[in-house]
């Protein structure tokens, strides 16, 4: 096991119930992640998502192992693009929201490894692209579940390239560029999501953050997971969370 789950910012995955002592946020009743029962949902239209043009191009990012999982930035030799240039609207979101970075959570077996799970059910991992308003500071985050796929040719080619990268990154602060197309890693023709509002699933935990998650797996190998489990971190996920009060919209079956 490598040395990159000993960080010195107090919290890890190993003790998600007590980082509410140097997080209070993280003890608040609207947390994420969620077990989203769809029978509890409500069915709600939105409008579609327009993302901009580079999302379609391969664009060059940095990963970095920042201790808690390996995020992904916009590279800062990415041919004068900045982050204005990666950007939403639409979706049901008033404004305009630019990239900020995305990463990968995963558990030690196929068995677990996604933070939100569905009517119970836990995926092998969970990506999350994380969005930002500039204007406003909102957050939003589009999270993607995946499902394991028996062949490589059935692998997501674009998260390959992010699995084997990632797990060259053994030390915390470990970087490394590589060219990706958010496109393909999304899966952005993607259709059925839900919609709540939640907070970050990592400290501080902060509050007010918008959902939305996509119900259709991506296919990624065993082979690609074990690469993170086996050189970089066992585990890099958060337990669900009550979701008290909260009403969960769907953007399907009307
Ligand atoms: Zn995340």
């Amino acid at each position: 096991m490598s040395c990159t789950e000993e960080t010195d910012d107090h919290w890890s995955y190993y003790n998600p119930s007590k980082w509410h002592e140097h997080f209070p946020d993280a003890s608040g009743t609207s947390q994420s992640p969620i077990d989203i029962k769809f029978h509890e949902t409500v069915a709600q239209q939105f409008p579609p998502f327009e993302f901009s043009p580079d999302h379609q191009r391969e664009i060059n990012f940095t990963l970095t192992n920042n201790g808690h999982q390996v995020a992904v930035t916009l590279s800062k030799d990415s041919e004068n693009l900045n982050q204005t240039d990666l950007s939403f609207t639409g979706g049901g979101l008033t404004g305009k929201f630019n990239f900020v970075n995305f990463h990968l959570h995963w558990g030690r077996t196929d068995r677990h490894g996604s933070e939100h799970e569905i009517n119970g059910h836990t995926f092998p991992a969970e990506g999350h692209f994380v969005y930002k308003d500039l204007e406003t500071q909102q957050t939003a985050v589009l999270a993607f579940f995946f499902y394991v796929v028996r062949s490589e040719n059935e692998e997501n080619s674009e998260w390959k390239k992010y699995t084997h990268i990632a797990s060259l990154l053994t030390n915390i602060g470990d970087t490394m560029n590589c060219a990706l197309n958010l496109s393909h890693l999304m899966q952005i023709e993607k259709r059925r999501f839900f919609r709540y509002m939640g907070s970050l699933t990592t400290p501080p935990c902060t509050e007010g953050i918008i959902w939305t998650v996509f119900l259709d797996p991506i296919g990624i190998t065993e082979e690609s997971l074990n690469l993170l489990r086996n050189n970089v971190m066992r585990r890099t996920y958060r337990p669900v969370q009550p979701i008290n009060d909260r009403i969960i919209h769907r953007n399907y079956g009307h």
